[in-house]
């Protein structure tokens, strides 16, 4: 469904202000606008949900010992992240939902978490664990380094994703798995189509093959040429430019397909 709009009005009295922030709050109370949804997180106190550390909130059905055992987690998953960034950089709020109904209402689908951009990270129950918890802070890294514009205008879709199950250490995604699923490489499908011919729920062949293509990219070119990858979107240039500048080596080590182009063409 399409979401209200609040722009484009004349400036109210105090009263009329806050006639809007209560009705605001009423549709979001009830919307099933997920964008809505999700803006319960700039209030998080008013819809159930309790912080527990600097940065950190929960919903107030999440036991004690669960707040505790997320708490450590998310610090080793913040080590984790750093040690592939040099240190961390982004500083996002996160929110974490002991049951379904939680995330949905703030905002959730499917997915185990999401982040939104480098401020904020909302985890589902099924995503309490270290590799989300660090695939949605790789996330949120790679948006503070860039910037969330330049990151959301610059950056595709598969290499955002990629990036995230390369620094999780996802075990699901092993270069086994994704050799298998796609029948040794040959049948991967083009970058382009990840996320949008080839949804995301496709997982070998989607998250698989971003991880796979920004691997074998970041086992060429290293940390140098990664920063030196970050550095150049934030300057506004073009991310294929900087991301096929080094020379693709074919062979055993990366079987993707590559007849159409570079493997930045996206
Ligand atoms: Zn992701």
């Amino acid at each position: 469904m399409s979401c209200p709009s609040f722009r484009g009005r004349p400036p109210l009295s105090y009263e009329g202000q806050m006639r809007r922030i209560f009705l605001l709050v009423f549709i979001i109370a009830l919307s099933g606008c997920s964008a809505l949804r999700s803006a319960k997180l700039f209030a998080p106190t008013w819809f159930g949900f309790v912080q527990i550390a600097d940065g950190v909130y929960v919903d107030d059905a999440m036991h004690a010992s669960q707040q505790e055992e997320l708490l450590k987690t998310i610090a080793v998953a913040k080590g984790r992240v750093s040690d592939f960034f040099g240190h961390l950089e982004g500083d996002p709020t996160i929110f974490a939902c002991s049951t379904e109904a939680c995330f949905a209402a703030s905002g959730g689908f499917t997915a185990k978490g999401t982040a939104y951009g480098s401020s904020r990270v909302l985890l589902s129950p099924r995503g309490l664990g270290l590799v989300t918890i660090s695939h949605e802070l790789t996330h949120v890294e790679l948006y503070s380094r860039v910037g969330d514009f330049r990151a959301w205008h610059a950056i595709p879709p598969w290499f955002d994703e990629g990036l995230a199950v390369l620094v999780s250490q996802d075990p699901d995604y092993t270069i086994d798995t994704w050799l298998r699923a796609t029948d040794n490489g040959r049948g991967a499908p083009a970058l382009k189509l990840l996320g949008n011919a080839v949804p995301w729920a496709e997982g070998q062949l989607s998250y698989g093959t971003a991880r796979h293509v920004v691997g074998e990219w970041y086992s060429r070119v290293g940390s140098e040429g990664f920063f030196r990858l970050l550095r150049g979107i934030k300057a506004g240039r073009d991310f294929d430019f900087l991301f096929g500048r080094t020379p693709f080596i074919p062979g055993l080590a990366d079987p993707l397909p590559h007849a159409g182009g570079p493997p930045g063409a996206s």
